[in-house]
């Protein structure tokens, strides 16, 4: 069997390029050759121990690539399209996805699958399952790195505006401005809210977010984020809040600044105890509602989300502010996890020079 170029987990703390035999398609499933991923703050969680999957599993699940094998029962597709696929695989056919809740696919948050229960998308070759629904095709004149984050981060952020059930004219606060922040801030734009309010500590991230869509930014270091709230909202809160972070002290502020019969949209992940003070639930009589989202996935979503970039109705190159190859994972991985040097998010391509990355790196510090 050929070998290929795959970033593997060792355990906590190690991550290692290894040649890996490349996969072969069995029916339903297809190959796909990688040109372009990311890292995301789920695999700093993972590799820093935080959440657990088994060691030896290549991981990353933002895939964009081409076509290199199809197994039986892929005739509408062909060897050598670009596709993505979303970083939620549905099979489309089981309990869960026939109750329309896809990302639960199979069980418990089930639809998550590459880098998490297989083999994930940091590799030269990508085994895509059910392939059929999760394969899709990227429009012919968008880059690579104009769909990377279209697969998790923008699926992600818009589904914190889509849950929250952000309408037209509303007013929405987002805590935290990373890139899943972000793009839920533009999220809230795209479904027509009046008022975004957009909260986090980071210079770099605020400006972002009135790119993205923010009226109003908060610092919460030289501002409470919930007076400023109260203040633009004549006393009331927010018709939505949209948790970005994953923290108690983000999900309570944006408990705290929802408007009674408002809306709490979580996307964070969290661990431990997480708490609602009986104040901000209005002692249970606030007739609040608190929904949470796992990234929606599937190839219908996928052709949706790229139909938006490529319709122009969002930007989302910005936020790639840097590249690497696969053989530079660490010093990736250290620069990310670190968020050093403005680093939003970083393209990773299996091949690539440090000429070509140092070109790339210098042209986003110019445009922003
Ligand atoms: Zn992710
Ligand atoms: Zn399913």
């Amino acid at each position: 069997m050929k070998p290929m170029k795959a970033i593997v987990f060792n355990g906590p703390g190690r991550i290692a390029v290894e040649e890996r035999p490349k996969p072969v398609a069995r029916a339903g499933e297809a190959i796909v050759r990688i040109t372009t991923t990311t890292i995301c703050g789920t695999d700093v969680h993972i590799i820093k121990g935080e959440y657990k999957v088994k060691p030896g599993l290549i991981l990353g699940h933002e895939p964009v690539g081409v076509i290199d094998e199809l197994g039986e029962g892929l005739d509408e597709y062909s060897v050598g399209q670009r596709v993505i696929v979303g970083a939620i695989t549905p099979c489309g056919q089981c309990f869960y996805c026939l109750n329309a809740a896809h990302s639960q696919c199979g069980g418990p948050a089930g639809g998550w699958r590459f880098g998490n229960t297989i083999d994930g998308a940091w590799a030269e070759y990508l085994r895509v399952p059910d392939a059929r629904a999760n394969l899709a095709v990227i429009p012919d004149e968008l880059t690579d790195e104009q769909v990377v984050l279209v697969p998790d981060i923008f699926s992600t952020g818009l589904s914190g505006a889509e849950s929250g059930n952000v309408r037209v004219g509303d007013s929405v606060a987002v805590f935290a401005q990373g890139p899943i922040g972000l793009c839920a801030t533009a999220g809230a734009k795209l479904r027509g809210a009046a008022l975004i309010i957009a909260v986090d500590a980071v210079p770099a991230r605020l400006d972002m977010a009135r790119r993205f869509g923010a009226n109003i930014v908060v610092d919460y270091r030289e501002e409470d984020p919930i007076a400023v709230i109260k203040a633009m909202t004549h006393g009331r809160g927010v018709d939505v809040a949209i948790e970005a972070l994953g923290r108690q002290a983000t999900f309570e502020s944006a408990l705290r600044s929802i408007r009674p019969g408002g809306t709490l949209s979580s996307l964070g992940v969290y661990s431990g105890k997480l708490v609602a003070p009986y104040e901000a639930i209005y002692a249970g009589l606030g007739d609040q509602k608190i929904v949470t989202t796992l990234c929606p996935g599937g190839k219908e979503r996928m052709r949706r989300l790229m139909a938006m970039v490529a319709a122009r109705r969002v930007d989302l190159s910005p936020l790639v502010t840097h590249r690497f190859g696969f053989d530079d994972i660490q010093e990736a991985y250290e620069l990310f996890a670190s968020q050093r040097d403005g680093v939003m998010k970083v393209a990773l391509h299996p091949a690539i020079s440090d000429t070509s990355r140092q070109l790339a790196t210098a042209s986003v510090d110019e445009e922003c």
